[in-house]
């Protein structure tokens, strides 16, 4: 059988198709287990006809609901140009919303995780990253109202050991909430004492750490297994702050610098600007960075946000606390607040980033 992999033209940056935030992670395990099956397989980022290959299944994946449109398109385009092939789709926008997927045209919607293919080593030969993939879970204890994993992977599963699985010197978790896998203590023992090729093995990961599930003895370990930039989450009030500063100070006695910490905040939520502007001041004063995200509902199946330009709900969505005006600001304050604290500055200003920025990439050079 032949298959054809299709990563939709979803509005990533072509430099940023390989970022570890956005790899088609489903697909490649979907191409060795293909593989292993003796099909042929190719893997297309976009939509391309493929010359000399008549596919007889072509599997579709799918990212964030507000991206369902270059699900559709891509359906549409391998329609008219394979109508003999099948075409599946699956993902996350498919397994939360089947019945609109299903209106794209395509003729099945896959739900949930594909189990017969979980188990295979994605297929990195089709990408050419330098880091691997490793999911110690899957799904996750909590049930937090603004997240859809407890809706995709509804059942917690864990691993207790990663140890054969390494084939890289950096590790990224795409676990949804690593913390809460009762084996991570072992597992970043394993790290610890992991080399690849003679070297040590980093980790990362896509997701916040939950700080709740943090001890002194993980912070420790964390460090120990050469994990970088920790995440924590802080998705509540401005008087969640003593919970916070305890888990920062696990982090910081443990060894990471406090500006190489990130608070993980949702914005345009249920707490308005104005708790949100207390919140990023005391980032300031713990002198820590923030990821942010800007809320999306999971049914949302539109988002043209454009940061330069005045815009309203039909645009994109705005929760009902929060202004147009307020997200953008909020945003910018972000992202000026996390430059000072990078590069150690007082204050912000343009000529001060592209400074800083400069230093970097020497540091960064030299240290080559
Ligand atoms: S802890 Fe994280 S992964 Fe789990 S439900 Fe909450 S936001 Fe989602």
């Amino acid at each position: 059988m032949k298959v054809l992999l299709v990563e939709p033209n979803f509005p990533i940056p072509s430099k940023s198709k390989n970022h570890r935030d956005f790899l088609p992670i489903g697909l490649l395990k979907l191409a060795s287990y293909h593989r292993f099956r003796g099909d042929q397989v190719k893997l297309v980022r976009g939509n391309e006809r493929i010359r000399n290959f008549y596919p007889n299944q072509i599997k579709i994946t799918s990212l964030f609901t507000y991206w369902s449109n270059c699900v559709w398109d891509s359906v549409n385009f391998y329609k008219g140009t394979y109508p003999n092939s099948k075409v599946i789709v699956g993902g996350i926008y498919a397994s939360l919303m089947p019945e609109h997927c299903k209106q794209s045209g395509c003729d099945e919607v896959h739900i949930g995780i594909d189990n017969r293919v979980e188990k295979f080593k994605p297929a990195y030969d089709l990408v050419k990253v330098d880091y691997q993939i490793v999911h110690t879970s899957r799904g996750c204890t909590r049930k937090c109202k603004f997240c859809g994993t407890w809706k995709l992977e509804p059942e917690f599963t864990s691993k207790k050991s990663i140890k054969d699985e390494i084939c890289s010197n950096r590790v990224i978790f795409y676990d949804n909430n690593l913390l809460a896998n009762p084996y991570m203590k072992d597992i970043l023992k394993e790290l610890r004492n992991t080399t690849y090729k003679g070297r040590v093995v980093y980790s990362e990961s896509q997701c916040g750490i939950d700080g709740r599930l943090l001890t002194p003895e993980i912070a420790k370990l964390l460090k120990q297994a050469r994990f970088l930039n920790p995440r924590i989450a802080w998705d509540h009030g401005y008087k969640q702050r003593s919970m916070l500063k305890k888990q920062l100070d696990m982090l910081v006695d443990a060894g990471y610098p406090s500006n190489d910490i990130y608070i993980f905040m949702i914005y345009n939520f249920e707490q308005d600007y104005y708790e949100m502007l207390k919140k990023l001041r005391q980032c300031k004063r713990w002198d820590v960075q923030i990821a942010d995200c800007r809320y999306r509902p999971l049914d949302q199946i539109y988002d043209h946000y454009n940061p330069r330009s005045k815009q309203t709900k039909d645009d994109y969505f705005i929760h009902s606390k929060w202004t147009d005006r307020q997200i953008k600001l909020f945003r910018k304050k972000v992202r000026e607040q996390n430059i000072m604290i990078r590069h150690g500055f007082d204050s912000y200003s343009r000529d001060l980033e592209n400074w800083g920025g400069q230093q970097r990439r020497k540091e960064k050079l030299l240290s080559k």
